[in-house]
C-alpha cells in the first residue's frame, strides 16, 4: 500500500516538517486546547447550515470506508453532476483530499470550500489549491474555485434563514497560480512521513502561523522558568534578546530594557519580590461604598443562534456580582441563561435589578463597559439605565498595572495571574473544566444543547456559576488586598 498523505498532513507539513511528523508517528503528543475544540465546533454548525442552505446537494459521509466514499464521490459526478455534493473524496499522486462541495454547472465544474472565518486568508488558498490539484489530477477538472466565509455583516432574522450568511469569493486565479507549487509541497510531506525519527526543527513564528501546532508543549523546551518572551509588550526587544542568546529574564543585563514595565518584570524577577506602588492603597480607598464587583461571560456563533443577532457578536448569557454595602460586608448576586432562548435582554435587566443606581462598579478589563454599551444600544428602553451604569465602573486592570507585579505573574497581569500572589487558596485551575472564558462558552452551550440530559445540565450551571464566581470574588481580594484598612474577608 503506498504512503497517503490527508489535505491537512500536507498543510501540517508546509507549517513544519516536525509537525507533520508528529501527527503520523507521535499523536498522543498532540494538545489540542479548549480554543481549538470550540473552533472546530463552530465549524461543524456551519457545514450542516452550508448544507441545508443547498437542499438538493448529497453528502458522502464521512463514516463509510474510504474506497465506497470514492466510488460514491464518482458515481454522482457520473450520474448527476448537476447536483451539489458535499464531502466529495478524491485520490490523486498519494493525496487524498474530501472537498466541502463541487458540483457542475455549464461554466464548467465549482469547487467551494468553507471556512468559518471573516476574510480569505492566504492558508485558504493553499488549501484550496491542494484540493484543486488533486482533484483535477484525479480526472475531474476544476474550472473555478470559490472561498465561502462568514461574513460578517449577515444580519439572522430567525426561522433558520441563513441565505447571506457566506460570503463566496472567486480565487480561481490565486489558486491556480499555486498550481505548480503543490507537487513540491507533497513530495516534502512524502519524505517526512519515511524520517526514520523526529525532525529537528526549533520552535519559532512558525508555531502560531498560520496556525496554533498543538505540539507546542511537545517542543518548548522546559529548562527556561522566567523566558525573556514574558516581557510584558516584548516584541523587537524580546528577538533581540534571544538572537543574543539570552533566554532567561534573570538573565538580562541592567540598562538593558528602557520600558518601565519590562525593567520592573526584570527587578522583580531577579530579587524574587513584588513590587508594589504606593499609590494604590490611597486611590482605591477614595471610593465610597456600596462597592460592586462584576464580570460577564458571552459566548458568540459563527452560525447565529438567536434572532436579531450577527456572526461572531459578543452575547453576554451570564454575570456574577460580589457587592460590599459597608466595608467588611460582602453579598453575591448572580445571573445565568438555562433556557437556551436569547439571554440578554434577561441578562441586562436582572443586572439592573441588582446593582442599584449608586456606587462604584469594579470590573477588570474595559471588556464589562463595551458589553453594557452594546446592551444599550440593543435594548432602547433600558439604554439610559444600562449607560448610567457603565459611568460607575471603574476598571482596575490599568490601576494593578500601573502599581503592582509579582515574578508568580510571569508577565501576566491578567486575573488569573495575579490572583494566586495574593490570595493562595484561591485558584482558577483548581476550577477544572470551566476555567477560562473559552472553557465557559463550551460549558454553555452544552448547558443548552437540546440532547444534554438534566444531571449533566445541573453540574454544567454548577461549574459555570462557580467560575464566574471566582473572577468577581478575585476582584473583592484584590481590592482588600491593596486595602487593608477595609479588609475582612467573610
Ligand atoms: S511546535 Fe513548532 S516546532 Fe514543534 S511541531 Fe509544532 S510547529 Fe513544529
Amino acid at each position: 500500500m503506498p504512503r497517503m498523505l490527508s489535505k491537512s498532513q500536507v498543510l501540517a507539513s508546509r507549517q513544519c516538517q516536525r509537525r507533520l511528523w508528529l501527527e503520523v508517528h507521535r499523536p498522543e503528543l498532540r494538545d489540542i486546547d479548549s480554543a481549538m475544540l470550540q473552533r472546530l465546533r463552530q465549524g461543524h454548525r456551519l457545514e450542516k447550515v452550508a448544507h441545508a442552505l443547498h437542499p438538493d446537494g448529497v453528502l458522502i459521509g464521512r463514516d463509510i470506508p474510504l474506497h465506497k466514499a470514492l466510488q460514491a464521490t464518482a458515481d454522482h459526478l457520473q450520474r448527476i453532476p448537476y447536483t451539489p455534493l458535499f464531502e466529495a473524496t478524491f485520490s490523486a499522486h498519494q493525496v487524498l483530499v474530501r472537498a466541502d462541495m463541487i458540483r457542475q454547472t455549464d461554466a464548467g465544474r465549482t469547487l467551494t470550500e468553507i471556512k468559518s472565518s471573516t476574510r480569505v486568508k492566504p492558508y485558504h488558498l493553499i488549501d484550496c489549491a491542494i484540493q484543486h490539484w488533486v482533484i483535477d489530477a484525479a480526472g475531474y477538472p476544476v474550472s473555478k474555485t470559490l472561498l465561502a466565509h462568514i461574513d460578517r455583516r449577515f444580519h439572522y432574522r430567525g426561522d433558520d434563514d441563513y441565505a447571506g450568511l457566506l460570503r463566496h469569493v472567486d480565487v480561481s486565479e490565486r489558486v491556480e497560480a499555486l498550481q505548480r507549487e503543490v507537487p513540491q509541497w507533497v513530495v516534502a510531506g512524502l519524505d517526512t512521513l519515511d524520517m526514520p525519527k523526529e525532525p529537528a526543527i526549533d520552535v519559532g513564528p512558525h508555531c502560531t502561523d498560520p496556525m496554533a501546532c498543538p505540539f507546542r508543549h511537545h517542543c518548548q523546551p522546559d529548562g527556561t522558568e522566567y523566558p525573556v518572551n514574558l516581557l510584558p509588550g516584548g516584541g523587537h526587544i524580546v528577538a533581540q534578546l534571544q538572537a543574543e542568546g539570552i533566554a532567561d529574564v534573570r538573565d538580562i543585563p541592567e540598562g538593558r530594557l528602557h520600558k518601565v514595565l519590562q525593567e520592573r518584570v526584570r527587578i522583580a524577577t531577579i530579587s524574587g519580590r513584588p513590587y508594589v506602588g504606593q499609590a494604590i492603597g490611597a486611590t482605591l480607598r477614595t471610593l465610597p461604598y456600596p462597592r460592586y464587583y462584576l464580570d460577564f461571560e458571552t459566548t458568540q456563533f459563527a452560525v447565529p443562534r438567536w434572532p436579531d443577532t450577527r456572526p461572531y457578536e459578543q452575547l453576554p448569557f451570564q454575570w456574577s456580582c460580589h457587592i460590599e454595602p459597608e466595608a467588611g460586608e460582602l453579598g453575591h448576586a448572580q445571573f445565568l441563561d438555562t433556557t437556551g432562548e436569547s439571554p440578554m435582554r434577561a441578562c441586562a435587566q436582572s443586572l439592573l435589578d441588582a446593582l442599584g443606581d449608586t456606587g462604584p462598579v469594579f470590573t477588570y478589563s474595559p471588556f464589562e463597559k463595551t458589553v453594557i454599551h452594546r446592551l444599550a444600544t440593543r435594548f432602547p428602553d433600558l439604554g439610559p439605565r444600562l449607560r448610567s451604569l457603565a459611568e460607575r465602573l471603574y476598571d482596575l486592570l490599568p490601576l494593578i498595572r500601573a502599581h503592582y507585579y509579582h515574578p508568580a505573574m510571569k508577565g501576566s497581569y491578567s486575573i488569573k495571574a495575579v490572583l494566586p500572589t495574593i490570595a493562595a487558596d484561591l485558584n482558577h485551575e483548581a476550577l477544572g473544566d470551566v476555567h477560562d472564558g473559552v472553557g465557559a462558552q463550551i460549558a454553555y452551550e452544552e448547558l443548552i444543547g437540546k440532547t444534554t440530559g438534566l444531571s449533566s445540565k445541573a453540574s454544567l450551571a454548577d461549574a459555570l456559576r462557580r467560575y464566574c464566581a471566582l473572577d468577581t470574588l478575585a476582584m473583592v481580594e484584590i481590592v482588600r488586598f491593596f486595602e487593608p484598612a477595609n479588609s475582612a474577608r467573610n
